[in-house]
């Protein structure tokens, strides 16, 4: 089966779009989504209402740290995140904040954890973002292969049998074999909100049949949706964030 794996939409319908007609064309039987629809970008209402809809059809969505915030305290968060949380407040409707309200922090099937920030604390949203994390994760989790997004840079992580950590930023559209005889995090870059200096959107396609992991990197219209949330009066640095992937 192959499982598209999306993370960290934030509010970006035109990458949102571009990654699920990308997948679609790449005969995904499933998706799962690793959570953030909402947040620093001007379409959230649209993000919901798209990915509520793949849920009725089958698909699994995960709670992120954004959109716990619609509910929950903003206050952990820098400004900008608070002010563009603020701003999207007013853009749900109720059957939005119930959608993200209902969703789960993990999911899990056989060996496979999917989870939005780390799969020891979900709830506190503690980083990956290098080895020591990793083996963190590791040394408190069981699965054998756990994916994650929230860092919005891909990067894989693997550890030995005896412990010893490997980590790599993964080059896209390569198959990866996730080999039985180590354990794996993969770090899924963010469809919305790239940081890694590449402005394209990010997603991955994990093969379970095959084990192998899948990389991708979509290019779509960020000049529109820097536009946009422009338009919304959302902060100058969000646009600027996504004309130039950093
Ligand atoms: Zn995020």
């Amino acid at each position: 089966m192959l499982i598209a794996i999306l993370t960290d939409i934030h509010g970006n319908r035109e990458a949102l779009s571009a990654c699920l007609a990308h997948a679609r064309t790449h005969g995904v039987d499933r998706f799962v989504f690793l959570g953030d629809y909402v947040g620093y970008g001007a379409d959230p209402a649209c993000v919901v209402e798209t990915v509520a809809e793949l849920v009725e059809e089958g698909a699994v969505a995960l709670l992120g740290n954004h959109d716990a915030a619609i509910e929950d305290s903003d206050e952990d968060m820098n400004s900008v995140a608070r002010e563009a949380i603020r701003w999207t407040r007013a853009q749900l409707g109720p059957d939005h904040r119930a959608f993200l309200a209902g969703l789960p922090l993990v999911h899990e099937e056989g060996s496979v954890l999917y989870v939005h920030a780390n799969g020891y604390a979900p709830a506190n949203w503690d980083y990956m973002f290098g080895p020591n994390e990793a083996l963190r994760h590791f040394s408190r989790v069981d699965a054998q292969i756990t994916f994650c997004g929230h860092v919005h840079v891909p990067m894989l992580y693997n550890m030995s049998p005896t412990a010893k950590i490997v980590s790599f930023a993964p080059l896209a559209d390569n198959d990866i074999p996730l080999l039985p005889s180590r354990r794996w995090l993969a770090v899924v870059g963010a469809v919305g909100q790239p940081r890694d200096g590449v402005p394209a959107a990010n997603y991955a396609i994990f093969d379970s049949a095959q084990q192998n992991l899948r990389y991708l990197r979509v290019p779509y219209d960020a000049a529109a949706a820097a536009r946009k949330v422009r338009e919304a009066g959302l902060p100058e640095k969000l646009a600027q964030r996504l004309e130039q992937g950093r």
